[in-house]
């Protein structure tokens, strides 16, 4: 239990955070598995999954166990020495990728500034094509690429030499991508963007046109990536070959890190041009090998396949004149409504079910990949009973 009343916490958090969150009001203070808990002790069916980064569920004992040994181990030690466990989730991470290296770092924002810098580099050209409405980050660099007016707009001017093109338009990318061009970068699943899957065909000829032009193609599975979509990456649906990829968000079974897995096409980088003081520090690559080791063994990108599938037939129901369509991959699903979200978002959490947005109108949800079939259900038919009662326009 927390040592601080419900009271409190809202009232510390309203007066001293930083204001750039929309807060809901409710405080959570336990998490097991799909299920988050209250300071009241209410428990909520979790589609929230963390934004992406609970993929394996809240406090995974393996996890929890790594975290704790390796605490009393050593937390920090940077990469200009070796390290047993940073050693060992490299090997793990880049068999899995079918990638050679990786950059290990701190957050999805942070891995796509690595690829970003990387593709630089290696091209020694300046231009980045990216896809309407995709969404990479808030740093300078990561936001350069975010498509949103909303997100971009207080902070220009942003990075020079970035251009942004409909996804899923085969010619328009054939138009963009010049012998200019040091990368291209796409998310095999809009996110933020609406949880808009992009077509296997648009997905390779992106790759044939960055190879056939020297570009880098950079597959952002930050949100896709650790089983989301029903395989580890979600570009092995397509059978693609990233020249970077940019993974965060579940990497470390919920703790903070990302990494930047570098194929065969980006040669030696030179020594120096890139860092971070907490990249690869033990504690997050033991919660990583054990996170990694657990979707492995409980096979959770099939169970996300299976189920999201299930899931996808099972919302195929919901009444049209309220929803426009159901999209997703794996247990990456959105539901576009014909009115606003939010209405949804706040009755949903008053029968006992967190979901997120993606924009103003699509219901997004990310379940931990661990949910039950039973708790699917059970979150299906709230949000089956929310639709029924919104009116219908809003
Ligand atoms: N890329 C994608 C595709 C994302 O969905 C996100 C986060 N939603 C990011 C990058 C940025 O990740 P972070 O919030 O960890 O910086």
């Amino acid at each position: 239990m927390t040592d601080i009343t419900r009271q409190d916490t809202r009232q510390l958090e309203d007066a001293h955070a930083s204001g750039v969150y929309v807060k809901r009001p409710l405080t959570i203070v336990r998490g097991e598995g799909a299920l988050l808990f209250d300071d009241a002790g209410n428990q909520y069916i979790d589609l929230v999954g963390g934004q992406g980064s609970a993929n394996l569920g809240h406090c995974h004992p393996a996890v929890v166990a790594a975290i704790r040994e390796q605490a009393g181990t050593l937390l920090n030690c940077t990469e200009i020495f070796y390290n047993d466990k940073r050693a060992l989730l490299l090997d793990k991470l880049t068999a899995l990728a079918g990638m050679p290296r990786a950059f290990l770092c701190n957050s999805g924002a942070e891995a796509v500034e690595t690829a970003l810098k990387f593709a630089r580099l290696a091209t020694g050209r300046k231009e980045i094509v990216a896809t309407m409405p995709g969404f990479h980050g808030r740093t300078m660099g990561a936001l350069s690429a975010t498509w949103d007016p909303k997100y971009r707009e207080p902070f220009e001017p942003l990075v020079p030499a970035y251009r942004h093109i409909a996804y899923n338009d085969l010619a328009a990318a054939d138009a963009a991508i010049t012998d200019q061009t040091a990368a291209v970068i796409v998310e095999v699943v809009q996110g933020e963007g609406g949880v808009r899957p992009a077509d296997g065909d648009y997905l390779r000829g992106l790759q044939a046109l960055c190879n056939a032009r020297g570009a880098m193609f950079v597959v952002d599975e930050v949100q896709t990536g650790f089983g989301r979509t029903g395989k580890f990456f979600a570009h092995q649906h397509y059978s693609l070959t990233p020249d970077l990829m940019p993974v965060a968000k579940s990497i470390a079974g919920g703790i903070p890190m990302g990494a930047c897995l570098i194929g065969e096409r980006i040669g030696t980088l030179p020594p120096m041009t890139h860092g971070a003081t907490f990249g690869g520090n033990p504690l997050a690559c033991a919660a990583a090998i054990a996170a990694i080791d657990a979707l492995v063994n409980e096979d959770l990108p099939a169970r996300a396949a299976a189920l999201g599938g299930w899931l996808l037939e099972r919302l195929a129901d919901l009444p049209t004149d309220k929803v426009r369509e159901v999209r997703g991959l794996g247990l990456m699903v959105g539901i576009e409504l014909r009115s606003k979200v939010s209405p949804v978002l706040r009755a949903l959490q008053d029968r006992g079910v967190l979901a997120l947005p993606a924009g103003l109108t699509v219901l997004r949800l990310l379940p931990p990949l661990v949910i039950s079939q039973a708790q699917l259900e059970t979150a299906a038919q709230a949000i089956e009973a929310v639709l029924a009662e919104i009116p219908e326009t809003v």
